[in-house]
């Protein structure tokens, strides 16, 4: 079976709809016909400022999560990126390929540290791209199911991939980026032309899967739309409208053109309250489920120890091969 790979940041309480959309719901479909590897990227967490004791919260609530949207330990690895020291190993060993011009190119570290400038920025975020690449190809997974946020950092990891092979010797598989378009950047409610982030997004402006769902509801009210009228998709004129009817067709399964047919002639109060309906039914029973695997955290620590320890055993054995490769003499 195709080895899949990816990771997210336990960088809030809650995952939200651009995760799941973009991402999430990918790891879920892939487990059934491929190996998957998925972990929670605390070294990641770490590129900006966290409060110990929220961090581990926030570990926990993030695995809680993932089982609780249906990945199953039986089929994935599930694991905490820190309880496999290989990713930081590794990661050391490819930025000594990376230029730093090249590091330098990587938008998302524009964006991260537009905020406090540069100056600022931690070199963890700096390189978080590079570490990244090696949390992927330590496992030579086929494919990364990610959102469109990540395909450039994609584009790094098969770069210094090929670098690796070729200085080398063949090492690592050049992994494929697993992108649905459709969902692949799902907006902010409130500023619709920006991704809906963890760290970035005002609160009104992410729906979180785990909020009380009469707030997901008034949040999706409150979505800002245009003054145009009507109810079309037409993401360079309409990012607030064509986002909501791009939700709305992912949970539903509707098209969009069904969804526009439906909706000519009607006002965007309808749209939205139909759209917090399905929300609604949608996060419900998650929250719940997500609460009663919280309450036990043995369960928990057990899954995410099982995780690490299969993620551990082809990662050990990645390094092993890079570190020969790259001259190292091995223990004994
Ligand atoms: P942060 O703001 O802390 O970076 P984030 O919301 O970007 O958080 P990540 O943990 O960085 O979340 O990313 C987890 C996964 O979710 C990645 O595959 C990423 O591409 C995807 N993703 C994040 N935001 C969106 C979005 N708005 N639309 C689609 N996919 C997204
Ligand atoms: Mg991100």
């Amino acid at each position: 079976r195709p080895r899949v790979l990816s990771g997210i940041q336990p960088t809030a309480d809650s995952f939200h709809f651009g995760n799941y959309l973009g991402a999430l719901r990918q790891w879920v479909d892939l487990q059934r016909d491929h190996q998957p590897f998925f972990f929670i990227a605390d070294l990641h967490a770490i590129t900006v400022e966290q409060d110990p004791k929220v961090l581990r919260e926030r570990t926990l609530r993030a695995a809680a999560q993932l089982l609780a949207m249906g990945i199953d330990p039986a089929r994935s690895a599930i694991f905490v990126q820190s309880q496999v020291p290989e990713h930081a190993q590794l990661g050391w060993v490819l930025q000594c390929l990376t230029g730093f011009g090249e590091a330098r190119r990587m938008t998302q570290f524009k964006d991260k540290s537009a905020k406090g400038g540069e100056g600022a920025a931690s070199v963890g975020l700096f390189t978080y791209p590079v570490l990244q690449a090696a949390d992927i190809l330590l496992y030579r997974p086929h494919f990364v199911p990610v959102g469109e946020d990540q395909r450039q950092h994609l584009e790094l990891t098969r770069d210094l991939a090929q670098r690796f092979n070729h200085r080398y010797k063949k090492t690592f598989r050049l992994p494929e980026p697993y992108i649905l378009k459709a969902t692949a950047k799902i907006a902010d409610l409130q500023d619709p032309t920006s991704k809906m982030s963890k760290s970035a997004s005002s609160p009104a402006g992410i729906i979180e899967m785990l909020d009380q769902p009469s707030v997901s509801a008034k949040k999706i009210r409150s979505a800002v739309t245009d003054s145009d009228g009507e109810i079309r998709f037409d993401v360079e004129n309409k990012p607030g409208i064509s986002n909501l009817l791009t939700i709305y067709s992912a949970l539903t399964g509707e098209t969009i053109t069904a969804l526009e047919e439906q909706y000519a002639g009607r006002g965007y109060g309808d749209l939205k309250k139909d759209l917090a309906e399905v929300v609604v039914g949608f996060v419900t029973p998650f929250r719940e489920r997500t609460l009663e695997l919280l309450d036990d955290q043995a369960h928990l620590s057990a899954v995410l120890k099982s995780g690490a320890e299969q993620a551990r055993e082809v990662a050990q054995a990645t390094l092993r091969d890079v570190y020969q490769r790259v001259g190292f003499v091995a223990p004994g």
